[in-house]
């Protein structure tokens, strides 16, 4: 078995099946990312989504024992919708952001990672091949770094000389000893751009996220959102782009390789006020398919009510006096009373001074406070 040569027939193979961009990568120990997450737990920046522990996470033998290489692959997304769709004063629009536009990544990079795994199989029946797509413990961002794809920008992205750092990225352990790539140079120099745009300050110098403070994460969370960060989230109501959208490396950048990741500008930017009341099965023939939808419909819900409250639409007012008069969610009523109190019309505190009587959970009542403190405001301005 001549491994240079599997390795250039892999690197065809993976053009033919439609990956953009692939290396090569040792398995040994990153120790560099395991003092990173060690510091981060510390710190308390961990956004709880994690996967396994530090060890697992940066150990590639504890998950396959006889691993020798990993093979890192990039799938480029659009960061433009083609014929996108404008919200109007009488129907603001949400968004989501460019990671969940098309049909879940996670499946399209499985499909690819497992021909390639057949490919390598069908040449080397004995090898071993494990492959992970961003729900394993490994780090597709450690690994796609080690293995050239792109180096790590100060906002904790991969970014690709080719395509921005608007890829996804997946990998395939085996142990095959193939020859590695080389980690691409740091290309940050001085620039700060993500750190200064990023409207919490989640970013830490030398490439540290606090995911405490990050609005991307802070959008998946199915509690309240903290009162600190409402304002902050615009109309996103599913992750957050900013600190990509302002990173010189992907200005003009806009790949449209595959058609699973195309937009629907309907489900990229859908109405706000449809979604308030929208049903489970409503839900899921819509949104399913995309990655944003894998927390449920609550988070984004909430979300929707805080960017009506972000347009101050009052043409929403009926309809989230509804939501916070009969939804069963204690965190939709509240966020409902908070977002009405914002908007700030008549109606809309009186309803919640009607509601405040009938409303028994203590969570939701604070937020009623909250919603009918922001009457005081008006009133002084
Ligand atoms: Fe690096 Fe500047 Fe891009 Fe941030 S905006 S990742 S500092 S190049």
């Amino acid at each position: 078995m001549n491994l240079d040569q599997l390795r250039q027939e892999i690197i065809d193979y993976s053009k033919n099946i439609g990956i953009d961009k692939i290396g090569f990568a040792s398995a040994d120990v990153f120790e560099g990312l395991k003092e990173r997450l060690k510091r981060q737990q510390e710190l308390g920046y961990q956004s709880g989504f994690e996967k396994g522990s530090i060890e697992e996470r940066t150990e590639p033998e504890r998950l396959v024992p006889e691993a020798k290489s990993i093979i890192s692959v990039a799938l480029a997304y659009p960061s433009r919708i083609k014929d996108g769709v404008k919200g109007t004063k009488e129907e603001r629009r949400g968004i989501f952001c460019r990671a969940s536009w098309g049909t879940d990544y996670h499946d399209v990079l499985q499909d690819k990672l497992g021909k390639l795994a057949a490919f390598i199989n069908e040449k080397v029946p004995e090898a071993t091949t494990k492959v992970m797509v961003d729900t394993g413990e490994l780090s597709d961002r450690a690994v796609a770094e080690r293995a050239g794809i792109g180096f790590s920008g100060k906002n904790t992205s991969i970014i690709t000389p080719e395509f921005g750092s608007y890829v996804y990225l997946g990998e395939l352990m085996t142990n095959l000893p193939f020859v590695p790539d080389k980690p691409l140079e740091d290309g940050c120099g001085s620039c700060t751009k993500c750190l200064d745009a990023c409207p919490t300050g989640a970013l830490v110098q030398g490439g540290q996220l606090n995911a405490q403070r990050c609005l991307a994460f802070l959008t998946q969370t199915k509690d309240f959102m903290p009162d600190e960060f409402r304002p902050k989230i615009g109309n996103f109501i599913y992750g957050f782009d900013t600190c990509q959208v302002v990173c010189p490396y992907n200005k003009h950048v806009d790949f449209h390789n595959h058609p699973e990741f195309e937009p629907d500008p309907e489900v990229a930017k859908p109405k706000l006020k449809p979604m308030l009341r929208i049903s489970n099965r409503a839900f899921k023939d819509t949104f399913g398919h995309i990655a944003g939808s894998w927390r449920g419909k609550k988070p984004l819900q909430r979300n929707a009510l805080i960017a009506l409250a972000h347009y101050k639409d009052e043409t929403a007012v009926d309809e989230m006096i509804t939501v916070m008069k009969n939804d069963p969610r204690p965190v939709i009523r509240g966020t409902a009373a908070w977002s009405l109190g914002k908007i700030g019309t008549e109606d809309a505190f009186a309803a919640i001074k009607e509601a405040v009587d009938k409303e028994t959970d203590e969570q939701v009542l604070a937020e009623m406070d909250k919603g009918l403190a922001f009457q005081e405001e008006f009133s002084t301005t």
